[in-house]
């Protein structure tokens, strides 16, 4: 989903090839020269303002709480604990849940950690999950990304497709023949035959692949005859459909320190989005993406672009630090873009996650071919690797794989 309208690549899904030299989209974009540029979470700026304080801290200071909090959490103490926990009770313990035990841990041991950053490191689990902590099934944690390179708090190597994600899906497409604007309605099937009815027609085939997204899965927009069979359709009312929107604001110039990857800030109330996206260090557009997931997500999805701008905005010019002490330069934006990814009947939201209850084994329920004639793929049915275009890409190879062993 990449927009060219704002006369700069901007993509309101997904912008980087996450993971580390295991993803294989990365030597793919390299071999077909499309340029990636790596993003340094480091090279940031955070101020917390909350509790009517304006209080700058300093990116070392900030790594050290994070890596503190990630230390905690992935403790097999703490997970031992949480297991019994769940054992004894039988408690759905969500990620909330581990993360104020890892909290509480890090700080018995090594003193107090800043409220603000606290937040933070919440708001960058609900950016990843793509849902309020509170709602996520704490097994989404256990399961590790299969690209490896994951041992610090940081990604070492996530690299932004500066001319738009785009730029990978065509060369991918090339020689395919591919029908854009066929909404599919209807899927019947029995063992060996598929027909597919859309709205220009009917489609036949021996297998069908369907990489249909959860929420359109869940929402029932599509009707399967006859219906997909128990084992699947229990593991799907376990996975939900998350939220991660983006808003782009285009200004006359760069108000902002240019150099910096990333502006994030706390305030109290949470602020709609809490980091972002300096695009000028990208492509030199006096932009900034903000990233906004969660309830604050939801929230976007019933707001119009002016209230959504509004609110930001105010938060921008008070104390968000953004701009850095100097507030009284900062202009109106000159252009607007925002994601609405719970609004498009396509997707019913941004990725999937793990409702309390759920766990990888949903992802490897969806990934079970039914009757070795309907062969699911897509994010959600990659258990190590959801929530990515890696994740997706592989979930297709598989999907290949299990057809062509039938032959
Ligand atoms: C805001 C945002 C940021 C993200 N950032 C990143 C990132 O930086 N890096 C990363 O790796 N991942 C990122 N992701 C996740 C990544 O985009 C997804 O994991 C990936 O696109 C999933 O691919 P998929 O093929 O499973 O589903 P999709 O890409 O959702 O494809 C499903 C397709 O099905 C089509 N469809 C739906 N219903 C019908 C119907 N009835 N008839 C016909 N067609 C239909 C849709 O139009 C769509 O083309 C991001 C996602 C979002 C929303």
């Amino acid at each position: 989903m990449t927009d060219r309208s704002l006369g700069f690549p901007l993509d309101l899904g997904p912008s980087w090839l996450h993971g580390g030299a295991g993803n294989p989209l990365k030597a793919f974009a390299t071999n077909a020269g499309i340029s990636t540029q790596v993003t340094n979470y480091s090279n940031l700026r955070f101020v917390n303002g909350s509790s009517g304080q304006r209080q700058e801290i300093p990116p070392s200071q900030l790594l050290g709480y994070s890596r503190r909090i990630d230390k905690s959490m992935n403790s097999t103490w703490l997970w031992i604990r949480m297991r019994a926990r769940i054992l004894l009770s039988g408690e759905n313990l969500s990620v909330a849940d581990v993360l104020n035990a890892a909290v509480k841990d890090a700080e018995d041991s090594n003193g107090p950690i800043d409220r603000g950053v606290v937040a933070l490191q919440k708001w960058v689990l609900e950016s990843n999950l793509a849902a309020p902590l509170e709602e996520i099934s704490a097994s989404a944690l256990l399961d590790e990304s299969d690209t490896g390179d994951q041992d610090d708090s940081l990604p070492a190597d996530d690299r932004y497709l500066v001319a738009g994600m785009d730029s990978l899906v065509k060369v991918f497409a090339q020689n395919l023949d591919i029908r854009y604007g066929e909404t599919v309605r209807e899927i019947q099937w029995r063992p060996g035959s598929v027909s597919v009815a859309s709205s220009s027609g009917d489609w036949k085939s021996d297998f069908a692949v369907v990489t249909l997204p959860v929420g359109v899965l869940r929402g029932g927009d599509v009707h399967f005859e006859p219906a997909l069979p128990g084992s699947f359709t229990s593991s799907l009312s376990r996975l939900r459909m998350g939220l991660l929107n983006k808003v782009c604001l285009t200004f006359p110039e760069a108000f902002w320190d240019a150099r910096l990857d990333f502006l994030t800030f706390y305030t109290d109330p949470p602020p709609l989005c809490y980091a972002w996206l300096n695009l000028a260090l990208y492509n030199g557009a006096p932009a900034l993406v903000g990233f906004t997931s969660g309830s604050a997500a939801r929230q976007v999805e019933e707001m119009s672009d002016d209230a959504i701008v509004s609110n930001i905005m105010q938060r921008i010019r008070n104390r968000d630090g953004i701009a850095g002490p100097d507030n009284r330069r900062i202009p109106d934006p000159v252009q607007v873009r925002i994601s609405r990814w719970g609004n498009d009947p396509f997707s019913r939201g941004s990725y999937s996650f793990p409702g309390l209850g759920g766990s990888g084994s949903d992802r490897d329920g969806l990934a079970i071919p039914v009757e070795n004639t309907l062969f699911f793929a897509g994010e959600a049915t990659h258990r190590d690797d959801p929530a990515s275009v890696h994740g997706a890409w592989w979930s297709g190879q598989r999907a290949a794989r299990q057809i062509q062993a039938l032959a």
